[in-house]
């Protein structure tokens, strides 16, 4: 057992979190690797949230209270690390969740969804009768009236790929990702350089701080951010950091 006195409870705790996650089938062995990569980078940004990563949580949820059709992707990772907190999100945007993964078996899909359904997910897109275009792996199925024909998608964990060609069909991409130099960070329209624990809670409470925001105030806190800008301050606050314990 890790002691909750333990100097870094949180990045353990999730450890174990994803551990588990392999174990039940949840999350792919090569999750594994997508968290250790996740945990060198937060260790870099201290594992806290920076300042640019709250100004991205709060624009991500201005683009999902503006969105028409919103949804929610979630991989093996996202659905052991923060299901409940998913749920919750997708309950104030209203923005349905869908299953994708780039390992994918149809067997580990249900599991995800049955794993979701029983934390209490009510709307979900399951079908994977639409092929995200230009795009040869697995992560290609979608459901066509789910990711396929949204206009806003958070893809928490996202391959580079699959997030380019997600921006080619036109759609609004805001991703997760702790390495602000990652494919997916660079080609987002808003990238959220934060651990998803701390990201989706963040996304979530700052709707609810904006829920009663007018359109004209949520698209100018959208027009006003630039996501080139606000990586460059991550890498910004990575490097003072590192300054600072230096
Ligand atoms: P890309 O194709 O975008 O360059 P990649 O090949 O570097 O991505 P993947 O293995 O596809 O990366 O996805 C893992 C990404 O998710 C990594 O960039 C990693 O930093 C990020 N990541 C892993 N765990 C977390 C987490 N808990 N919170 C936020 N980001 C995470």
């Amino acid at each position: 057992m890790i002691p909750k006195s333990h100097p870094r409870y949180e990045s353990l705790m999730t450890r174990e979190k994803i551990v588990e996650g392999v174990e039940k089938g949840i999350t792919s062995i090569q999750g594994l690797i997508a968290q250790g990569r996740g945990e060198a980078f937060d260790y870099l940004l201290g594992e806290k949230t920076s300042k640019s990563a709250l100004q991205a949580e709060k624009v991500s949820a201005a683009v999902l209270l503006l969105a028409k059709k919103p949804v929610i992707s979630v991989n093996g990772n996202a659905a052991v690390l923060v299901p409940e907190e998913l749920i919750r999100l997708s309950d104030i945007v209203n923005a349905p969740l869908e299953v994708n993964l780039f390992h994918r078996t149809q067997e580990r899909v249900n599991k995800i969804i049955d794993h979701l359904r029983s934390l209490g997910a009510k709307r979900m897109y399951t079908k994977s009768d639409g092929l995200i275009p230009g795009l040869e792996h697995e992560r290609a199925k979608v459901d066509i009236d789910g990711i396929f024909s949204a206009d806003v998608v958070l893809v928490p964990l996202e391959d580079g790929d699959r997030c380019k060609a997600l921006v080619d069909m036109g759609k609004k991409v805001i991703a997760i990702d702790l390495n602000p130099l990652s494919r997916t960070a660079q080609c987002a329209h808003v990238t959220i350089v934060d651990n998803i624990t701390r990201a989706v809670p963040n996304v979530s409470r700052a709707a609810e701080e904006l829920k009663n925001s007018n359109d004209n105030e949520l698209q100018r806190l959208v027009n006003e951010f630039d996501n080139k800008k606000n990586l460059n301050g991550s890498i910004e606050e990575i490097i003072g950091h590192l300054t600072f314990i230096c």
